[in-house]
């Protein structure tokens, strides 16, 4: 099979931590930047590191970005290179382009001009934060739609040495308990009748409102 040809084009903290990742794991990636220095600290890092404006058509043709199966526009701050940059992978015809948004207006533009998948990591990661200062028994939050979401909870006090047909979490709140861990077994269809422990962590799926409720009398220590 033809090995897949990534390119990261912004090497800030964002775009580096992913071109560092994809070439940890063996992945041919072409980084790009417009700034010598972020440039050279790639250099031993990528397969090829280049200093070059993505605004640039021209350039990114001359590089070879047709034969790049995967962009990640990685640019924060600056919208306006963000979007052309989007705008100039698209009509090259880039298979998938990821592109991070600095606000929800950028992220709207983003999909509108047809970015593949659009990324808000601190925003995510600051919903992800406020759910764990809540309760340090929610451990992680993903968020599915603008409603829905899944949560990873600590089963806690509350919910020990209960079952799933005790708890009728269903019923009660419209979510689900979608897989129960306990230290490195995890049940994913769980039933009825399994016993909950204190220390299970539980994935929960729901919407947020119901999410909401089931944590407000499940999960958060009184
Ligand atoms: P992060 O929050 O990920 O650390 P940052 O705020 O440090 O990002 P940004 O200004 O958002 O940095 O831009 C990320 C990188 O994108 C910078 O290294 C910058 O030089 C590069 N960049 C910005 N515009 C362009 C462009 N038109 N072409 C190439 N690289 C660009």
């Amino acid at each position: 099979m033809k090995k897949r040809l990534y390119a990261v084009i912004g090497l800030g903290r964002f775009g580096g931590s992913i071109c560092k990742e994809l070439s940890r794991e063996g992945m041919e990636v072409l980084a790009l930047d417009q700034d010598e220095e972020k440039v050279n600290e790639f250099k031993e890092i990528a397969s090829h590191a280049v200093i070059a404006d993505s605004t640039d058509e021209l350039a990114l043709k001359d590089l070879g970005f047709r034969n790049i199966d995967h962009v990640i526009v990685a640019i924060g701050d600056n919208v306006h290179a963000s979007i052309l940059t989007t705008l100039i992978l698209k009509e090259l015809g880039i298979d998938k382009i990821t592109v991070k948004a600095q606000n929800d207006y950028h992220e709207k533009v983003l999909n509108k001009i047809g970015a593949d998948e659009v990324v808000h990591p601190e925003r995510d990661m600051g919903k992800r934060i406020a759910h764990s200062i809540i309760s340090s028994n929610i451990l992680d939050y993903l968020e599915l739609s603008d409603e829905h979401s899944v949560v990873e909870v600590k089963a806690g006090d509350k919910m020990d040495g209960k079952t799933l047909v005790d708890l009728d979490i269903r019923a009660r709140y419209g979510c689900n308990i979608v897989a129960i861990k306990r230290g490195k077994d995890i049940n994913v269809s769980p039933m009825a009748d399994d016993v909950i422990h204190g220390e299970d962590i539980l994935i929960v799926i729901g919407s947020d409102k119901d999410i909401h409720r089931f944590e407000k009398d499940l999960v958060i220590e009184d």
